[in-house]
């Protein structure tokens, strides 16, 4: 349980159980599905996208803590950003779960140094990364699919 003790940090504990910006999102305009075999993790964002704005963001779905933590953390820092500043955040974070050196970035990456620690679990890493790669194909303008689960 070292790993769980370690991982489960207070604000990760907090959006697992309590995750913000959950459900699905009328009048989204970008649904994707993303899915981490590794673990099982499935979650779908649900995006509102005008202008190159992400004007509302949501998600659902089922997965361990982590990836719901991630995913929750994520919808709170990309809501109203745009898709350029989310893809920039997206590289930020990536390296920061990816790479083992220095302390995380607070002032840069806010919250999202919560799941920092997941760098140390390389299976975690899929977690914790899963929200964001689905972001990032929603962006990059994958077409939209629906879960058909
Ligand atoms: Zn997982």
């Amino acid at each position: 349980m070292h790993e769980l003790k370690d991982l489960y940090q207070e604000v990760i504990v907090d959006h697992n159980r309590s995750p913000r910006n959950f459900g699905k999102l009328a009048g989204a305009n970008r649904v994707l599905e993303g899915y981490n075999p590794l673990c099982g993790d499935r979650l779908t964002l649900y995006l509102n996208v005008k202008d190159n704005k992400i004007e509302n963001i949501t998600f659902d779905g089922s997965g361990c803590a982590i990836s719901v933590a991630s995913a929750s953390l994520m919808t709170e820092t990309i809501k109203g950003k745009s898709t350029g500043e989310a893809e920039g955040i997206f590289h930020s974070f990536h390296d920061m779960v990816t790479t083992d050196s220095g302390e995380p970035d607070f002032d840069k990456m806010g919250k999202l140094v919560a799941i920092a620690g997941v760098r140390d679990y390389p299976t975690r890493v899929k977690c914790a990364t899963l929200c964001w790669h689905t972001l990032h194909s929603i962006i990059q303008g994958e077409r939209a699919s629906v879960s058909t689960e």
